[in-house]
């Protein structure tokens, strides 16, 4: 007999205004049923993250990847981390220019590199070098999904993330995104730092989305594990009491989490959350609102 899987994608949390998400929600279920077929198989919780975070930044509909938004000097800067849990292997790119998929970059600091995040000329270099795919003409490549007539009303935060249990009983984690919108040149949020945006271990995958400032002052991923190994909380209530001790600060959003038994959560503090997920009992949600 097979051994249970999960998975869950999201692409934003925030302030919903009248928007129509029919998109969004079709790709989301395409790759939810896409990665649920490759975890049915066998896959490796890691490549599934790769896969649906790569699917949902070539989408464009999301403020990550094609979608992303350029920072107030009008140049594209990306984020991205992965992190693989049973081995507790990370890595990541921040405010990384010219290449088409953060997440793919990510995977290969992790992979190919000792070191678990790179920034600048030299995150550059070491993504030419390992022969990632560019993006030669940004004004042509990039269509900012929070820009475009499409979705002027779309949540504020569109990040994408995925977390994956695998029939190893490996937990996965990632992130990608643009940032937020006008963000100074340079600004790095919680999305490529692990243990902010971005956590996995044995007991715990979680991804992120909101402002970014709030959830890296919060440490907000390593803190829903942190309360499921300290005090024995539930994914459930864990996920919750992270969230609920960052809003106090004053931010929002949400995070999905998947936890080593397939039990999920996605809690968000917004309007909405663009969320896709599939638990260890089969459950299916793919939902924007409540
Ligand atoms: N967390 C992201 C950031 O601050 C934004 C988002 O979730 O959309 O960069």
């Amino acid at each position: 007999m097979s051994r249970p899987f999960a998975l869950a994608l999201h692409g934003g949390a925030g302030p919903i205004r009248n928007a129509d998400q029919s998109r969004e929600i079709a790709n989301m279920g395409a790759l939810l049923d896409q990665g649920r077929v490759m975890l049915s198989k066998g896959s490796a919780a890691l490549d599934v993250v790769v896969a649906m975070i790569n699917g949902l930044e070539e989408a464009g509909y999301y403020i990550a990847g094609k979608g992303a938004a350029p920072n107030r000097d009008g140049v594209f800067e990306l984020d991205a981390a992965i992190m693989d849990g049973a081995a507790r292997r990370a890595g990541a790119v921040c405010a990384l220019s010219g290449f088409r998929s953060p997440i793919k970059a990510a995977r290969a600091v992790m992979d190919q590199t000792p070191h678990v995040l790179l920034a600048g000329a030299g995150a550059v270099g070491f993504c030419a070098e390992a022969g990632l795919e560019r993006v030669d003409e940004p004004e042509n490549y990039y269509t900012p999904a929070a820009l475009s007539s499409a979705s002027t009303d779309a949540l504020s935060h569109g990040t994408v993330g995925c977390v994956a249990l695998d029939q190893s009983g490996a937990l996965c984690a990632g992130t990608s995104t643009g940032g937020v919108l006008n963000k100074m040149p340079g600004r790095v949020g919680d999305s490529p730092l692990i243990g902010a945006g971005t956590w996995a271990d044995e007991r715990v995958a979680i991804s992120c989305t909101g402002q970014g400032e709030y959830f890296i002052r919060a440490a907000a991923a390593a803190d829903v594990s942190a309360r499921m190994k300290y005090a024995g909380m539930s994914v459930d209530a864990a996920a919750a009491g992270a969230l609920a001790d960052m809003e106090r600060q004053g931010g929002d959003g949400g995070l999905i989490a998947v936890d080593a038994k397939g039990r999920i959560a996605l809690p968000f503090i917004a309007q909405g959350m663009r969320r896709a997920a599939c638990d260890g009992a089969g459950n299916i949600t793919i939902k924007v609102f409540r």
